[in-house]
């Protein structure tokens, strides 16, 4: 027989060790474990190995809400991030419940038994089986095997050393080397000024400019409020105060794009050489927020262009070639290493296969109830952070939703919970309301979101705490049952009342 867990929870990342961590706090009596393919706690924060790896968003609000950050930095390295993580599970003793090298393929759902039997790869070939009552997704938004890479003409001709941040040699000594580096994302953004340290020189080579904010690096309200008032309420105010200003700053950017525009352009060229191209480099055609804000700690990207150790260059590759790369307006760029910060390759549900009573689920066929379960699938989450605002101010919310349906299931008697849309005039729209081009070349794998709640994606953290928190579980749009002694099933309260 298979072993069984209340509660299977995939991927030891971020997401998988808060869940674990509201899971064991909130509702002590019940089983779980953790799945986790990798040999390692920390997921991305331990994945990403590139030098000057950091957080682009505060730390007081990707850090949990039931754990203070409570380092200077706001902005942190991901060895500090990685550390964070790791202390979280360890204090905890979620450590004990994570089984490493298990990486989750399928999973089937029999409605008959109220539970999902989960099978997961082994190291050595072979598979193993466990079941649970309710299987909780924290296997992040993307690829861990590999990053994304154009088609680049003529890469296998250039004579230097090609790299993608997703795979960094530990060993890479670029001291006094040509760098280039292709992209203008987060990671671009953040390899630049790390490489440029003590490269010889870092040309950023960018398709189309990208919205960058310098932002100190130290919070110094966030300092004065935790000598004020101590570690966990001054990271509690802290975190309000930067959901406050991040959601009033994401609001004004959608209905005043013109005046951030405006606001971000006099910033940026504050931070530049006089007479800097500001308008080839750094304009993005688009509005402030239709793809992510990258912000750089005290401007350091910006530091590194004014010092002469780093420079921007905006315009298509055309190819590599033996000694660099060559761009469409014929310009000839030299180098040794050539950085391929190319982004990501997004996947849904870390791959895992879905059957619920024998039927696959497709994905882009589901409806996603409030960002984290999804239509006609029982007993089920999935952790997706906001893309507006920190990954974990979600995650949060997510777990402590979980928390309050199994919590609410134990009261009722009930072994099955399952969204249901039955409302006709509910369209699909993209889960992922984002621009980004990582975004928009995978997102008709994920599942989709409605356009009313509760299939509507919220993008406001204040909104999601009332509704996610504090609101009604039974909405009428998750239906509750129970299994029978003789493991029929039985329609609870709810379903009856909508029938
Ligand atoms: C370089 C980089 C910087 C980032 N910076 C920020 C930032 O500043 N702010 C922000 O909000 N977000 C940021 N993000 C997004 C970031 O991924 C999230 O903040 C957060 O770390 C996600 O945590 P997670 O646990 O949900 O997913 P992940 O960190 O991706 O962890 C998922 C875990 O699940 C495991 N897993 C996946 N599939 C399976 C499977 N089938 N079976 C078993 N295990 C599986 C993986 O091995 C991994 O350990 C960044 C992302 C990257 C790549």
């Amino acid at each position: 027989m298979s072993e069984h867990f209340d509660v299977l929870i995939v991927g030891a990342g971020l997401s998988g060790i808060g869940a674990a961590h509201h899971l064991q706090t909130a509702l002590p009596d019940k089983t779980y474990a953790i799945l986790e393919a990798r040999d390692a706690i920390g997921g991305t924060w331990d994945l990403f190995r590139y030098p000057g790896v950091r957080s682009d968003s505060d730390m007081h609000t990707l850090g949990y809400r039931f754990r203070p950050w409570t380092e200077a930095k706001a902005i942190a390295d991901g060895p500090s991030i990685l550390g964070y993580v790791r202390a979280t599970a360890a204090e905890a003793a979620i450590d004990e419940h994570i089984r490493f090298h298990h990486r989750v393929t399928r999973a089937a759902w029999s409605s008959e038994q109220a539970r999902w039997t989960v099978e997961a790869d082994l190291p050595d070939g072979s598979t193993t089986m466990l079941t649970c009552g309710f299987l909780l997704m924290c296997s992040g938004y993307y690829r861990y095997d590999d990053g994304y890479l154009p088609a680049f003409p003529g890469i296998g001709d250039f004579r230097g050393l090609v790299v993608h941040p997703q795979h960094w040699p530990a060993d890479l000594d670029y001291a006094g080397r040509r760098v280039v580096v292709i992209g203008s994302g987060a990671t671009a953004v953040t390899l630049v000024p790390a490489m440029a340290e003590t490269a010889g020189h870092v040309t950023m080579v960018q398709r189309s400019p990208t919205y960058i904010l310098p932002m100190p690096a130290e919070d110094a309200i966030a300092t004065r409020l935790r000598a004020l008032l101590g570690d966990r309420r001054g990271y509690a105010v802290t975190r309000w105060k930067n959901v406050l200003m991040m959601t009033a700053f994401y609001k004004l950017s959608r209905r005043r794009p013109d005046m951030i525009r405006g606001w971000i352009r006099k910033l940026t060229i504050k931070q530049l050489p006089a007479g800097y191209d500001v308008d080839t480099h750094f304009k993005p055609a688009y509005n402030p927020w239709d793809q992510r804000l990258c912000l750089v700690p005290d401007g350091d990207l910006f530091k590194a262009i004014r010092d002469g150790r780093a420079s921007v260059v905006t315009g298509r590759i055309a190819t590599f070639t033996e000694r660099g790369l060559r761009l469409e307006s014929g310009a000839a760029l030299e180098a040794d290493v050539v950085v391929t910060a190319t982004g990501l390759q997004l996947l849904a549900l870390g791959g895992v296969e879905l059957a619920v009573d024998g039927r696959p689920v497709r994905l882009p066929e589901t409806m996603a109830y409030k960002g984290m379960m999804l239509s006609d699938v029982p007993n089920f989450a999935f952790t997706i952070g906001y893309t507006n605002a920190s990954w974990t101010l979600k995650a949060d919310l997510v777990s402590e939703f979980v928390c309050r349906v199994l919590g609410y299931m134990d009261a009722h008697g009930y072994q099955v919970c399952v969204p249901v849309n039955d409302d006709p005039d509910v369209t699909g729209q993209p889960l992922l309301n984002f621009q980004a081009g990582y975004v928009l070349r995978s997102i008709d794998k994920f599942p989709r979101a409605g356009s009313r709640a509760p299939w509507r994606l919220s993008m406001s953290y204040p909104r999601d705490v009332v509704t996610l928190r504090h609101g009604k579980i039974d909405d009428g749009s998750i239906r509750f049952s129970r299994l029978d002694r003789a493991g029929h099933r039985e329609t609870g309260d709810e379903f009856a009342n909508q029938a």
